[in-house]
């Protein structure tokens, strides 16, 4: 099966047209995290979602230049920092260190580059975009001084969210601060500055102010990774109005075609219900390992679903989790005692072949414990085996003892080098995962710190 995607766009699996990234990483794009507070495990599934899919990428021979932004100025970090009595980047600092401890946590790979809003390279870039939307006519100043987007003058708004821009006439009122605008649906690109913005702000051809959020992520994708991008990535509540206005933004100043496949990733349910505060169902990375479960089994229990599929997350989730992994663990242990006396030979290409549809993890995690069934009973039999359909030869012996050489050797220089991508999958570079086919990708699944391997699930 060829690699394929469920593009938001078309709403439809589409085939995955590397274009011309033989020469190129394929550039994606992901929205972070916005920095007010602790990220939840809600906006954490989203980002295991990326990394399994630049994983996997990676996996089929891709090179992948992925950027993740940064959120450190809108409403909410100003308001957080008035509340607190600091000065902004003091406040927003803490949750972006919190972010970074967390997926290390979960062994989520680091990006390429994290751009952060508030970078002046960037302010600059926002600015000037919005100014050659002004110039273009799809961006005006309206009397309260902030600029908008004007969405009528842009035909495709609406075609990523399939969003009929007559329903959102009929709306009926008009919040009292966004009296200024000619039509309800215009959003801000840049808002002027006002009291309750304290020193947080920028001086522009239009007076002092901020960005609107939109175009932060316009700017800074463009800025890194160019005009256009291969795949874009976000949870689905960022369909509509962010990414809707990402793709009005960068096509309004380009007129080229911003994104080719976009990507969401569906909610995270708790017990059932959406997660908020007020129910008391909120959780950050620290809550859960504070129940006693570890950032591995965290992983597995936001991954094991399909990424378009809501996720419901319970307590007997986690446990589920935590019983899966040892299963895997214990599975890897009675192969490693066979490999030393016997011949035996990498498994079946199963769990790779379901994630090439549309990362169809539940599928692949299906195979592999098929497989685990299948060798357990073979060996509580002490008969000859197989993983899968292909019979046991001698280089398996080999895999393993190279991939577990590797493990040590390239885990320790990690380790060694904290500040370096400790989350880069290199391992299989010279371990070869088993489920590795020849020609695959060398840059794979591996977290060489926390010795798992997404594809294989291996623990080594
Ligand atoms: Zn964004």
């Amino acid at each position: 099966m060829p690699l394929q995607f469920f593009n938001t766009y078309s709403r439809e699996i589409e085939e995955f047209d590397p274009g011309d990234s033989a020469t190129r990483p394929i550039k994606m794009y992901t929205c972070g995290p916005t920095v007010y507070s602790r990220a939840h495990i809600g906006n954490f599934r989203a980002y295991i979602f990326e990394d399994l899919l630049q994983r996997h990428l990676e996996l089929r021979g891709y090179k992948v230049h992925r950027v993740m932004n940064i959120t450190d100025v809108e409403d909410k970090t100003i308001r957080g920092a008035r509340e607190a009595g600091v000065p902004l980047q003091k406040f927003t600092e803490q949750f972006k260190d919190a972010f970074f401890e967390d997926a290390h946590t979960l062994r989520i790979k680091r990006a390429d580059d994290y751009p952060a809003a508030t970078d002046q390279r960037y302010i600059d870039r926002m600015i000037e975009m919005i100014s050659a939307l002004i110039s273009k006519g799809l961006a005006y100043q309206a009397d309260d001084k902030s600029v908008y987007f004007r969405i009528n003058k842009f035909p495709d708004y609406g075609k990523l969210a399939h969003f009929d821009l007559t329903q959102l006439q009929s709306t009926g009122r008009v919040k009292h601060d966004e009296y200024d605008k000619e039509h309800i649906g215009d959003f801000a690109l840049w808002k002027a500055w006002d009291e309750a913005d304290g020193d947080v702000k920028w001086d522009s051809p239009w007076g002092p102010g901020r960005p609107g959020w939109h175009i932060e992520c316009s700017a800074m994708s463009m800025a890194l990774l160019g005009d256009q991008i291969d795949i874009h990535c976000g949870g689905v509540d960022n369909i509509f109005p962010h990414h809707e206005a990402e793709i009005a933004q960068s096509e309004g100043v380009t007129g080229k075609k911003f994104v080719r496949y976009w990507l969401h990733c569906a909610h995270l349910l708790v017990d059932g219900q959406k997660m908020a505060k007020s129910l008391g169902n909120f959780y950050t990375v620290p809550d859960v390992l504070a129940k006693g479960y570890t950032g591995r089994e965290l992983r597995y229990a936001l991954l094991r679903v399909h990424y378009r599929v809501p996720l419901n997350f319970t307590w007997e989730g986690m446990n589920e989790a935590r019983e899966s992994l040892a299963r895997i663990d214990d599975w890897l242990a009675r192969l490693r005692q066979i490999a030393k006396n016997g011949n035996v030979q990498g498994p079946t290409t199963a769990f790779d072949d379901a994630l090439d549809d549309d990362l169809n993890i539940s599928a692949a995690l299906g195979f592999l414990f098929e497989s685990i069934r299948e060798t357990n009973r073979a060996m509580d039999q002490n008969k000859p085996f197989w993983i899968s359909k292909l019979e046991l030869t001698s280089s398996f012996r080999m895999k393993w003892h190279s991939w577990q050489k590797s493990a040590r050797t390239h885990g320790a220089k990690r380790i060694g080098n904290a500040a370096t991508n400790c989350a880069s999958g290199s391992l299989h570079s010279a371990g070869k995962c088993a489920t590795r086919k020849t020609g695959q990708s060398s840059r794979a699944a591996l977290d060489p710190r926390s010795t798992f391997c997404v594809h294989c699930s291996s623990n080594v």
